[in-house]
């Protein structure tokens, strides 16, 4: 690694306690495999020990809507002064480029601070009894309340924006809160729960609020499946892991955030260099390992040589390399896993018959970002999920194809178009079935209000800590009957 890190040994949060386990998982960095630190993997037991610690806090916790926007508000101040520690550490076990890496902590501080609104928002509504003949004199408002324990699972790619993602609005809504972050990128997070502990510290939370668990994802999953105290398990990752929990949840509330195979289109008239330069961000940030990444391009057959030479033109600017040095743009995947599945799709779809434009080039987890044309909808790069930087290009011959094309995936997240015609942009948004279509950018756009979540296999709920606090919460209504001499 190019830039000296102290390793991170760290341990998890459990009642107020910081705890080891008999055994633990190394943490490496992707782009050279260095050991960066480690972190416990819990048993069973202890899971259930924090699942009860949170349950015992909800129970316990008394804080006002203004206490629990100065929790948030604090963990954000608190992580504000650490951005280039932060953003370092999650370089080191994710593997992205460290100005993205600063960009995500920026994004957790902003998530964190908008959670703390949310806080003070948490309204219910007057209902008018009175619409109903005879209850003239009846009336009932609305209040939501916590659900008690969440569990928040999270993947790789953000590993803090992500976490902040569920345990932000879950916190704002007055609940208590077990983290489990994926075991190849845990490091953030539990720097993020030591600022979540002495925040929920100085405003008085009972031990247990915050809980931070890690380790084997099956057996932390089953345990909040098992458990009667979780009420809510809010997922980001795999649609595989995603329906597992879907099938296993009972009467669980549960938010999924799982995979996609998002669609843009570029229309005759779009402004195709700015096409060209968003397409190649979209694709190949975080090495395209982006839920919401673009992963098929579909171009109108006039525009076709024009997008894949500005496609090239833009892929060549991106500078390959240590992810740590400030020139990067793109540096490598995860694990091997990962690099092998890249791999495959690339040689399959080339065999299939696509042209490599640009790129093509691969070293173990580097892989160059790649142009491929002449792909049709059935070849690997446009059929799955890649996760890594392949512009597969799909040419489409009219609108009706555009549109089928880009419903052709058992996926639904979002999707973008680029067009000057507002008839055909709210065609697109009324016709294509995903969660989010984004009219003159990428499918990967997303502010951190926004609702976002997607259709189909990609998923099922919102997160953007307004939609996702009406997830961790019930309604309840009260009614008030006017008594006899009133
Ligand atoms: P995984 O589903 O393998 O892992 C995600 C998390 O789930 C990890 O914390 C993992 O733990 C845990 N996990 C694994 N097995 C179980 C289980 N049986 N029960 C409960 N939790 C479990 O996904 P990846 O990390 O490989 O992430 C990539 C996927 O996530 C892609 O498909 C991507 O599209 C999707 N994703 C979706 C996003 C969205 O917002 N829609 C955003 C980001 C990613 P462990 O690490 O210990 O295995």
């Amino acid at each position: 690694m190019s830039v000296e890190i102290e390793i991170h040994d760290e341990k998890m949060l459990v009642n107020g306690e910081w705890i080891d386990a008999d055994e633990r998982a190394d943490v490496v960095h992707p782009y050279d495999g260095e050991v960066v630190g480690s972190v416990p993997i819990a048993s069973e037991q202890q899971v259930q020990q924090a699942v009860a610690a949170a349950d015992r806090a909800a129970e316990a916790s008394e804080l006002s809507a203004y206490e629990r926007y100065e929790l948030l508000y604090r963990t954000a101040e608190l992580l504000e002064k650490e951005v280039e520690e932060m953003a370092q550490l999650m370089t080191a076990e994710q593997g992205k480029p460290i100005t993205e890496a600063r960009g995500e902590v920026d994004r957790a501080i902003q998530t964190l601070r908008l959670s703390g609104e949310e806080a003070k928002r948490m309204f219910g509504e007057y209902v008018p009894m009175d619409a109903q003949r005879g209850f003239d004199r009846t009336h009932a408002f609305t209040q939501r309340e916590p659900l008690g324990v969440v569990a928040a699972v999270t993947p790789f790619n953000f590993p803090l924006n992500l976490m902040v993602h569920k345990i932000g609005p879950a916190l704002a809504a007055g609940n208590a809160v077990v983290g489990k972050p994926a075991t190849n990128t845990p490091l953030v997070s539990i720097r993020l729960f030591e600022y979540l502990d002495q925040a929920a510290e100085e405003v008085g939370a009972p031990d247990g609020l915050v809980n931070v668990v890690t380790g084997s994802g099956s057996t932390v999953g089953d345990v909040f499946l098992e458990s009667e105290e979780v009420e809510a398990i809010s997922f980001t990752g795999s649609t595989a892991v995603g329906k597992y929990i879907a099938n296993n949840s009972g009467m669980k509330e549960v938010t999924l955030e799982l995979g996609g195979n998002d669609p843009t289109i570029v229309w005759e008239d779009a402004d195709v260099k700015e096409a060209a330069v968003q397409l190649i961000g979209g694709a190949c940030s975080n090495a395209g390992q982006v839920c919401n990444s673009v992963e098929r391009v579909l171009v109108h057959k006039t525009v076709e040589d024009e997008l894949v030479a500005a496609l090239v033109g833009q892929a060549q600017t991106l500078t390959p390399g240590d992810p740590f040095d400030e020139e990067t743009d793109i540096a490598a995947l995860i694990d091997d896993d990962a690099a092998e599945k890249v791999q495959r799709i690339f040689e399959e779809t080339v065999a299939a018959g696509a042209t490599v434009e640009c790129g093509g080039d691969y070293e173990g987890r580097k892989f160059e970002p790649t142009v491929l044309s002449g792909v049709t909808p059935e070849m690997p790069a446009a059929a799955e999920e890649v996760f890594g930087p392949l512009v597969p290009v799909i040419t489409v011959a009219d609108f009706d194809e555009a549109i089928e094309q880009a419903n052709n995936t058992e996926y639904g997240l979002e999707a973008g178009i680029f067009t000057q015609d507002i008839d055909r942009a709210k065609r697109a948004a009324n016709e294509i079935d995903a969660g989010g279509v984004n009219v003159n950018t990428v499918s990967g756009f997303r502010t951190d209000h926004m609702p976002y979540g997607g259709f189909k296999d990609s998923g099922k709920g919102k997160e953007g800590i307004k939609y996702a606090v009406e997830h961790f919460t019930r309604e309840k209504i009260v009614g008030f009957h006017a008594g006899k001499n009133a």
